[in-house]
């Protein structure tokens, strides 16, 4: 087939950086505001591991539309071909390949983002062990990689460092409360594993790392029956099923668009900040609110049905971002209600409502 290219960098098809509106818009933003990062450099080769799951999907476009060449290594374990079908560009390159496995990339490289591992709850308890083994083993073997070139890495961590925390909102100097053997455990220790690695290979080997504490995520590309909160309302809104709430609903979340946390992102890979650094939406929001909202926005007819709370569900989540707004001059901008009208304009098309048959 002609996606399966093993472990090897080859062509996989050639773009011309169009513009799609919708979902696909290639996201040719604007320069960060604010001071020149003194690490940025106009042009160069980056390679985004997870590049076609729903972050990664999205950072390859932002750095096509930067002019950079990317690579975009991806074992489509939870992620698509179809997130990445639409880009067309002759600086772009899929390589299928586990970054668990030899890794090995031809030609230079300046920045490598690593964003392989599954990510949901859902995903991450069906696949325990593929999720240390990327935390764990690919964190390893990718710091490797920017070793051996002298890129400069930057690692998607995660709040869900901070477990179920008992400081909030959460800054980045709390150590977080997580139950190691519970089943957030796989992901949460992956992760906290990575971060310990990923210091360890600056003190070491002088690599420049960042690591980047992201907070929930939303917009275009999510799956819909990934598990998480936003995709599910959305797919029973739009097919007028019941909305499920987790417990009384009365947990919070705070939620940031895809398009604002890219742009921090990139802020953090470019400046001389190592982290970690919270980057997230500050709003909070109880999960029985982000129903509501998605429901009204939908134009639907639904109503809420409450199921019980999984184990260890974290009550609260909100990051302190006044790391990232005084040290990138980074906040988010995309307010909730126009990121969910998007985010449910991508959906809508590819739900069909209940009861509707095929013609
Ligand atoms: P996703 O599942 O859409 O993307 C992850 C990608 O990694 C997928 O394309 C998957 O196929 C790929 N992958 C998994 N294991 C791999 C391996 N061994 N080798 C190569 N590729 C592999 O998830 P996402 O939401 O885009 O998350 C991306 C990253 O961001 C993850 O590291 C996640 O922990 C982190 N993150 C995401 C969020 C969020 O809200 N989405 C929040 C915090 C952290």
């Amino acid at each position: 087939m002609l996606f399966v290219l093993y472990g090897q960098v080859s062509p996989f098809w050639a773009i011309r950086a169009r513009p799609v509106r919708g979902d696909g818009a290639l996201r040719m933003s604007t320069r960060p505001r604010g001071r020149r990062r003194p690490t940025e450099r106009r042009s160069g080769r980056v390679l985004i591991t997870g590049g076609a799951g729903f972050l990664g999907s999205h950072l390859c476009e932002y750095f096509l539309g930067r002019g950079y060449e990317v690579l975009c290594a991806d074992n489509l374990l939870t992620g698509a071909i179809d997130n990445i079908a639409h880009v067309r560009s002759p600086r772009f390159r899929f390589i299928n390949l586990d970054v668990t496995g030899y890794l090995d990339i031809d030609g230079p490289l300046d920045y490598i983002l690593h964003f392989a591992s599954p990510a949901s709850p859902k995903d991450y308890l069906d696949l325990p062990i593929q999720t240390l083994k990327v935390g764990s083993i690919g964190t390893h073997r990718t710091l490797g990689l920017a070793r051996a070139k002298g890129a400069t890495f930057l690692l998607a961590s995660t709040s869900e460092v901070y477990g179920d925390p008992l400081e909030h909102p959460q800054k980045e100097t709390y150590w977080g409360n997580v139950n190691p053997v519970g089943p957030r455990g796989v992901y949460d220790e992956a992760k906290r594993f990575a971060e310990a690695m990923t210091v360890a290979y600056r003190k070491t080997h002088g690599l420049d790392t960042k690591i980047a504490r992201i907070f929930n995520t939303y917009g275009p590309r999510m799956r819909l029956n990934d598990g998480r909160a936003i995709p599910a309302f959305i797919s029973q809104a739009l097919q007028n099923r019941p909305v499920t709430v987790f417990g009384d609903g009365q947990q919070t979340r705070s939620f940031c668009y895809i398009d604002d946390l890219v742009e921090g992102l990139y802020r953090l890979l470019m400046s001389r900040h190592h982290g970690p650094m919270n980057l997230g939406n500050p709003h909070e929001l109880t999960l029985l609110d982000m129903a509501r909202k998605i429901i009204a926005l939908s134009g639907s007819r639904s109503r809420i049905v409450f199921r019980p709370l999984p184990v260890d569900d974290p009550k609260v989540r909100r990051p302190d971002t006044t790391l990232a707004r005084n040290v990138l001059g980074w906040e988010p901008r995309v307010s909730l209600s126009v990121g969910l009208r998007r985010t449910v304009a991508y959906f809508r098309p590819r739900i069909r409502p209940a009861g509707r048959r095929r013609a």
